[in-house]
């Protein structure tokens, strides 16, 4: 009994190292996430491992939040938050571009916040579902207490305050991810990363639910921003630095891939 456990305790401590091997592998070799960085008032922090929240500002003394980072405390938001003056309190909306447990983790730091994500995203983010992703597939799923409030569908007219908010779906990460475009900004959340070469590449099958399915909402997503006309000043991602090159570093992209 005791040379089994013995057994089971090093293939867990083979298994754990396997996979922050991979993980390592996977993020070295992107640009690093700017904490701090600023655009259209718009801020970024980094909270919890690699994790970024975009800080959007929705009217007087009330913000969003793109996600809600890897830091179940929240303190680096809460710290972002105090510098401007406001509070837990001031969040009164969180939009998830996906439910991996990341991008959810403080999400119940913040009372007033409704939780607005798109409808297939729910159970993820509640913990009621298994992530699909080769490597996440394994990590243990318990309820989180976060219900969403509010399901979005893409393109459906979207006002938090005075800002506007573009929804695109861009399932493939996972079933239920999301693209925001906010004051020429769109967060791509986990379906995409910016190289340490400013390039973009795409998210990472060991955490996709489905690459090839990311890779065409990728395609399908320039193909709605330049039909309807948005301007795209930057993209952000939830684990790298943001570039400041429209969509052209999507749209490189779309060319590397059809060469
Ligand atoms: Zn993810």
């Amino acid at each position: 009994m005791k040379r089994t456990l013995k057994y089971v305790g090093f293939g867990f401590a083979v298994l754990l190292g396997v996979s922050a091997a991979v993980v390592g592998l996977t993020f070295s070799g992107l640009q690093p996430a700017s904490d701090g960085d600023e655009l259209n008032q718009i801020r970024i922090v980094t909270s919890g491992t690699g994790s970024t929240v975009g800080i959007v500002p929705i009217g007087e003394a009330a913000v969003a939040l793109i996600d809600a980072g890897s830091d179940a405390t929240g303190a680096p938001i809460l710290a972002d938050l105090e510098k401007r003056g406001l509070t837990a309190e001031s969040v009164k909306a969180i939009l998830f571009t996906h439910g991996h447990f990341d991008h959810i983790a403080a999400a119940g730091v913040f009372p007033q916040a409704q939780l607005l994500a798109l409808a297939p995203e729910a159970d993820l983010i509640a913990g009621l579902k298994k992530p699909r992703g080769p490597v996440v597939r394994f990590f243990p799923v318990k309820p989180t207490g976060l219900n969403v409030t509010r399901t979005l569908k893409e393109g459906e007219p979207l006002m938090l305050g005075d800002t506007t908010i573009k929804v695109f779906a861009v399932p493939g990460h996972t079933a239920g991810s999301a693209a925001y475009l906010i004051n020429g900004i769109l967060f791509l959340g986990d379906s995409a990363d910016a190289t340490a070469k400013g390039k973009l590449q795409s998210g990472h099958w060991i955490f996709c639910d489905d690459l090839a399915e990311n890779e065409a909402s990728l395609r399908s997503l320039v193909d709605k921003i330049v039909a309807q006309g948005e301007v795209v000043q930057a993209l952000a991602f939830a684990h790298s630095g943001m570039l400041r090159d429209g969509l052209a570093p999507l749209s490189a992209w779309i060319s590397d891939q059809d060469d």
